[in-house]
């Protein structure tokens, strides 16, 4: 019998789009030129490449030769880091800022940059995830070389006020990057506009392949390479390029941004209903801002309950979803990001995200406000802490 899936785990990863397919398949079979070759088949390829270059740019406001292909969101928030420490490193600056919640490409990177020797200051985060750009302004020091903001987090939604955080370090003369991975394809970015210097996305967060993802660098600003070998990417990240992903990951994105209103409403829509039905489970509580928030993500805490049982038994639903992190599934510490917005232990455990695609139905949103309502009572119902909890035992942390 063939089980019908909901799938609610697009901040993990989304389906490939058939433009994607489309856009990818010519350039296994047909242009399968090596880009950096100079006969005609490679250099189909390099045209190719120099014109998704050219549409992606454009779709940030910014400039071809502004972008470098990467594997994804994890090495351009590599390279964005690191390239920023060694200029600052050049000048003796080697302060770097960022925040609690960063995904763990940015905050492990910023963790092996604290044993080279410098000093990172992770700005706290208040109740709904939000840092505000004077926290920014009054963290910056004559020898901060970095602010590392995230545009959206992956987690529980929660939208960073970006455009302003990127003034507040354009006055300081501090370059501003951002892991954009959660918001391109769903957010409005403009570089330009926005006060970025340095931007991470990666394809497979809309709907583009696995595997690919690029980084905006600012004209002037020189990045290093943490991949050496041949000259691809001038110069900055060697390599053979993976043409038919960079095709798939510029139809992706084109696509996302021409439909971005549209998807956005709906979205949105879909999101608030599901918000507004799992509100009313008792004890639950919301995670994330209830506005500044991606347009797909719902993100709870139940009490009494724990996140991976109420996943299993919801995958028996057929209810594809994620307790926070994919990264930190299997490991047994609360996320990061719960405990930085303030969520005690004991509820950080009791975590769901539904990150929702502009394919799921209204249908598959009531069925899933349903599913997790039955198997919340029913985990409960087995629980010793609930038990407690209604006896009068222990005192309930929501309400
Ligand atoms: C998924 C994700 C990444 C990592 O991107 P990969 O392409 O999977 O390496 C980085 N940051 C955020 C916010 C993400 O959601």
């Amino acid at each position: 019998m063939k089980r019908k899936t909901v799938y609610l785990d697009n901040a993990a990863t989304t389906k490939t789009s058939k433009t994607a397919i489309e856009a990818m398949t010519p350039y296994f079979d047909t242009v399968y030129g090596n880009p950096s070759s100079l006969h005609s088949a490679g250099q189909d390829a390099a045209e190719a490449l120099a014109d998704a270059r050219e549409r992606i740019a454009k779709l940030f406001g910014a400039e071809a030769r502004e972008i470098t292909f990467t594997s994804g969101g994890s090495e351009a928030d590599n390279q964005a880091i690191v390239s920023a420490a060694k200029l600052g490193e050049k000048k003796g600056k080697k302060h770097i800022i960022s925040t609690a919640i960063e995904h763990h490409a940015v905050l492990h990177t910023l963790n092996r940059l604290e044993r080279e020797g410098f000093e990172v200051t992770l700005l706290p985060v208040d109740g709904e995830g939000l840092v505000t750009p004077g926290q920014v302004g009054d963290a910056i020091r004559e020898d901060t070389c970095l602010v590392t903001v995230m545009y959206a987090n992956n987690e529980i939604g929660t939208v960073e006020p970006i455009r302003e955080i990127g003034e507040v370090c354009r006055a300081a003369g501090v370059p501003f990057h951002t892991d954009a991975v959660q918001a391109a394809g769903h957010l409005r970015i403009d570089v330009a506009e926005q006060n970025i210097d340095l931007l991470s996305i990666s394809a497979h967060k809309f709907h583009g392949p696995k595997g690919v993802g690029a980084l905006y660098a600012r004209k002037g600003f020189r990045l290093t390479n943490i991949i050496e070998g041949g000259a691809q990417e001038r110069g900055k990240r060697a390599g053979t390029e993976n043409v038919p992903a960079i095709m798939g990951m510029a139809a992706a994105l084109e696509e996302a941004c021409a439909r971005m209103d549209e998807n956005a409403k709906k979205l949105t829509a879909m999101r608030d209903r599901l918000i507004d039905e799992l509100s009313r489970i008792p004890h639950s509580v919301l995670n994330g801002d209830a506005k500044k928030r991606l347009p797909g993500n719902v993100n709870f805490c139940f009490e009494g309950i724990e996140g991976e049982s109420l996943l299993l038994l919801l995958d028996d639903r057929g209810i594809c979803a994620s307790s926070g992190s994919a990264c930190t599934s299997g490991s047994l510490d609360p996320s990061h990001v719960l405990l930085a917005i303030g969520r005690p232990h004991e509820i950080a455990h009791g975590s769901l995200r539904l990150s929702l695609s502009e394919e799921n139905t209204d249908e598959e949103i009531e069925y899933t406000a349903g599913a997790v309502r039955e198997v919340v009572e029913y985990l409960r119902n087995m629980s010793p802490v609930w038990r407690d909890l209604v006896a009068g035992k222990k005192e309930f942390i929501t309400k």
